[in-house]
C-alpha cells in the first residue's frame, strides 16, 4: 500500500539524527516543544565513524581563527553537557580529559611542528615542547626514533558511539519522537515553512524545520543553495586485547603524513585515522589508505602490529568552504541551518545544540554563532556553483 498522502505534525522537524540532530532534538523536547527526528540512514553517519577528538587546539590551522573560539567554547561546555547527559541516559558517553601529544618523525616533520607549536604560542594556546626522551616518558609505548613533541593539555576525547548512544536515549526518554526514511524536501508557502515531503510521500507539517543532514546537506529540495559537500575518510578500528595500549591520543607528524590514534577509556580500542579525500561519497575502503595508515601508525606506536584489526570504515565529513559549519537562519522563515561541521562535529555537539536551540525558543542567535551564519558566503561567491 501507498503511503503518500499520509500526513502528521510536529513543532519541530529535524532532518537527520546524528549528534547534531539527535543533541538538538533533545534541547528542543528538553524545552516541551514537540519534535520529530527523520533519521535518514544512522549506520551511514559519520558521528558513528569519527574518532572523537575534542582537539580545538591540536586541530587547529593557521587559518582557523575563528572557527577556533567556537571550538574552544564549545569544549568548555563539555564537562556539564556530558555530566547532563550521562544523568539523563543512564549511560557512559568515555569522555576522557587526558591531553593529546604531538609528535614529529623526521627533520622535517620536527621542523612541521616547531611552526605549529610557535603559531599556538602567538595565539595565546602555548603547548608543552618535549624531547624524545620526555615523549616517552608521557607515552612509552612511542617508538624511540620519534624526534620531539608538544603535550596540549586542555585537548580531550571521548568516544562518539557512546556519546551518541547517549543522546539518543536521553532524547527518547525526553519525548523526541524518531521517524525512519528520508525527507525528499521541504514545503513552504509564502516564503515560511510550512514542513517536509518524505521519500516515501508522506508529509509532517511544523512551523520550523532544521538541517542537520550533516554531508547530505544538498540533496534536499527547497532549500537555500548550501555550500556543503561530502569529505570522505578512512579510519580503522584496533582492538589491543591483552596488549598495552597508549593512554594520550596521539597527533603524528609521519614523514609528511598526518595521523592520529586515540584510545578509549580501560584500553578497549585505538582508533587509527583518517584520510582526508575529495572523491565525493566514495563509499570503498581502499586497501592503500589502510597500508597507508598502518604503516604511519607503526612508525609511531610499533605496539599497534600486536592489535587485532576490528574495523575500517568510511564516512563523509559535511565539509564548507572556511571549514565551519552553518548555524542560522536563512531567507525561507521558520528554516534553521546546522551543517557543515566538517572535521570537528564531535566537538561541536554541545555548542550546536545549544545554540539552535536557543535559537528556536527564543528567536535569537547567540552571539558566538553570527559569524556562522549562511550569509557570510554571499560576500565571497562561495555559494555560486
Ligand atoms: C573519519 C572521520 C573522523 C572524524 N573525527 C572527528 C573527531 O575526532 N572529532 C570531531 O569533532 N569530529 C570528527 N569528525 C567529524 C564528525 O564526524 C562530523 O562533523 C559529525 O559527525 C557531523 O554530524 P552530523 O550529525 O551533522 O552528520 P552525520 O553524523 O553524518 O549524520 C547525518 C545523518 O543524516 C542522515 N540523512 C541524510 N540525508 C537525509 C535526508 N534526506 N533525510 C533524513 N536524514 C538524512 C544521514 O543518513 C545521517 O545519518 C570525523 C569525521 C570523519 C568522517
Amino acid at each position: 500500500m501507498s503511503s503518500a498522502g499520509i500526513s502528521s505534525s510536529a513543532d519541530v522537524v529535524v532532518i537527520g539524527g546524528g549528534l547534531i540532530g539527535t543533541s538538538i532534538s533533545w534541547r528542543l523536547q528538553q524545552a516541551d516543544i514537540n519534535v520529530v527526528v527523520v533519521v535518514g540512514e544512522r549506520s551511514a553517519a559519520a558521528s558513528g565513524v569519527a574518532a572523537g577528538m575534542l582537539a580545538p587546539i591540536t586541530e587547529t590551522t593557521f587559518t582557523e581563527q575563528r572557527l577556533l573560539q567556537l571550538n574552544l567554547a564549545s569544549l568548555s561546555r563539555y564537562a556539564d553537557f556530558v555530566a547532563e547527559l550521562e544523568l539523563a541516559s543512564d549511560l557512559p558517553t568515555g569522555l576522557r580529559r587526558t591531553p593529546n601529544l604531538s609528535v614529529a618523525y623526521d627533520a622535517d616533520d620536527a621542523a612541521r611542528l616547531d611552526t605549529f607549536a610557535d603559531f599556538l604560542a602567538r595565539a595565546g594556546h602555548p603547548g608543552e615542547q618535549l624531547t624524545s626522551t620526555e615523549c616517552r616518558r608521557h607515552e612509552p609505548l612511542l617508538a624511540p626514533t620519534i624526534r620531539s613533541g608538544l603535550l596540549v593539555a586542555g585537548d580531550w576525547s571521548c568516544d562518539n558511539r557512546l556519546l551518541w548512544q547517549a543522546l539518543i536515549e536521553a532524547a527518547h526518554r525526553t519525548g523526541v519522537q524518531d521517524r525512519f526514511g528520508f525527507v525528499h524536501r521541504v514545503t513552504s508557502a509564502n516564503g515560511r515553512v510550512t514542513g517536509v515531503e518524505l521519500a516515501d510521500g508522506q508529509t509532517i507539517n511544523a512551523g520550523s524545520v532544521v538541517v542537520a543532514n550533516g554531508a547530505w546537506a544538498r540533496q534536499i529540495g527547497g532549500l537555500p543553495d548550501l555550500p556543503v559537500r561530502p569529505v570522505k575518510g578512512q579510519i580503522i578500528r584496533l582492538d589491543p586485547g591483552r596488549m598495552p595500549a597508549p593512554s594520550l591520543t596521539i597527533r603524528a607528524y609521519s614523514r609528511g603524513s598526518e595521523i592520529y590514534l586515540v584510545p578509549r577509556e580501560g584500553g578497549r580500542e585505538v582508533v587509527l585515522g583518517a584520510t582526508v579525500e575529495e572523491l565525493g561519497f566514495d563509499h570503498r575502503v581502499t586497501a592503500g589508505a589502510v597500508y597507508e595508515l598502518l604503516r604511519d601508525g607503526r612508525t609511531v606506536l610499533p605496539m599497534i602490529t600486536e592489535y587485532a584489526l576490528a574495523e575500517t570504515s568510511v564516512g563523509w565529513r559535511p565539509g564548507t568552504p572556511d571549514n565551519a559549519p552553518i548555524l542560522g537562519r536563512c531567507d525561507l522563515d521558520g528554516l534553521v541551518l546546522a551543517t557543515g561541521h566538517y572535521r570537528n562535529g564531535v566537538l561541536l555537539t554541545p555548542v550546536t545544540a545549544d545554540v539552535i536551540s536557543h535559537l528556536i525558543i527564543t528567536g535569537e542567535l547567540d552571539s558566538i554563532a553570527t559569524p556562522f551564519t549562511l550569509d557570510r558566503f554571499a560576500l565571497t561567491g562561495e555559494r555560486t556553483r
